[in-house]
């Protein structure tokens, strides 16, 4: 038996907040046997600046970049034709996927089919990549698993042998989270959700113990942004447009402008509390100040400070937790 440890980073927001830059971070530093992508398909995208190069991925998770064997999880679904494009993008920038990535064996499959039901989607405004199909047939039980299809064969493993059963003593693992905690088919603004687990409830679904969570980092922006088909926030106001363009608010995967929105803090609490973060990012502090308004939802009321400061300052204090860190980073500063 190997004992395991696990991290996981989540969104606390609407998706885009910058999972991937933290990911990226922990998984230079952290010492960690395995980089695990636990929910979601090919609707993410996950924005990389690796040795001066911008990646753009969808479903591989960051581990490839740093030799660190990597899996995409039992809790995903997976578009084969996509992914075998995305390794291909990798292979050709000299990244060994080839040798680090693994397919659980009970991932389920995007179809074709599924990609046909999606494209229909008005009410929810998907990105169109089936997953919302796909987790339909998951759990009416009539998907289609990865080991069912052959040009995936050589990729697949049992994650229960991996994590339980390795070589090593101690199996260090990152989980990815995709989507955000607004976004989440549970606590999310339901029905305007993705189909999957979001939270560290999604990465435990993956194959470990409970027990073995040790840090929750989650990823914030100073601002928020939502794609998708619901009203969101003050698009006509003046700044929605100065905090696009200046924060580049356009989907990584689809390249649709996103909604903006002022911090709210109350929604931003309940994710970590839901999700017991021990560490919380909040990014793109810079862009905000550039705008130069300085707004934050609470409670029923809207605040207005003079300067990043003061509202730096009203976040950490409203936010405090017990063993909770916050910390306030820039667009594209490392942490
Ligand atoms: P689906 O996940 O494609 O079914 O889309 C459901 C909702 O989640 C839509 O509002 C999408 O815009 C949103 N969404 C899905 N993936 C992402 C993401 O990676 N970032 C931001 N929004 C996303
Ligand atoms: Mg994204």
């Amino acid at each position: 038996m190997s004992a395991i440890v696990s991290d996981v980073v989540v969104d606390v927001q609407h998706g885009d907040c910058g999972k991937g830059k933290i990911t990226h971070h922990l998984a230079k530093t952290g010492d960690y046997t395995h980089v695990v992508r636990y929910n979601g398909g090919h609707n993410a995208g996950h924005t990389i600046y690796h040795e001066g190069n911008k990646f753009v991925t969808h479903v591989i998770p960051c581990g490839v970049f740093f030799g660190i064997e990597s899996i995409i999880g039992p809790g995903c679904v997976v578009n084969p034709e996509r992914l075998l494009e995305e390794m291909q993008e990798l292979r050709d920038a000299d990244i060994d996927v080839d040798n680090l990535l693994s397919i659980a064996r009970n991932a389920h499959v995007i179809t074709d089919w599924h990609l046909a039901e999606d494209s229909k989607d008005k009410a929810i405004g998907t990105t169109k990549r089936g997953n919302g199909p796909a987790y339909r047939d998951k759990y009416g039980r009539k998907g289609v698993r990865a080991e069912q299809v052959p040009e995936l064969q050589e990729y697949l493993i049992d994650v229960y042998q991996e994590f339980h059963h390795n070589s090593e003593s101690t199996v260090k693992i990152l989980f990815e989270g995709a989507q955000g905690f607004g976004l989440d088919v549970d606590w999310g603004d339901y029905p305007y959700v993705t189909s999957s687990h979001c939270t560290v409830g999604g990465a435990v679904l993956n194959g470990i113990p409970a027990q073995s969570i040790r840090n929750v980092y989650g990823a914030a922006k100073i601002y928020e942004t939502y794609v998708g088909a619901k009203d969101f926030g003050m698009e006509e106001l003046l700044e929605a447009k100065a905090i696009r363009d200046i924060g580049e608010e356009y989907g990584a995967t689809t390249g649709r402008p996103r909604k903006v929105d002022w911090f709210d803090l109350d929604a931003v609490a309940k994710a970590i509390d839901i999700n017991g973060l021990t560490t919380l990012v909040i990014n793109k502090v810079d862009v905000l100040e550039r705008v130069g308004t300085f707004m934050v939802y609470h409670g029923e009321n809207k605040f207005q400070f003079d300067s990043m400061e003061d509202m730096k300052y009203y976040i950490t204090e409203h936010l405090k937790r017990d063993n909770l860190e916050i910390i306030f980073s820039g667009h594209k500063d490392r942490i």
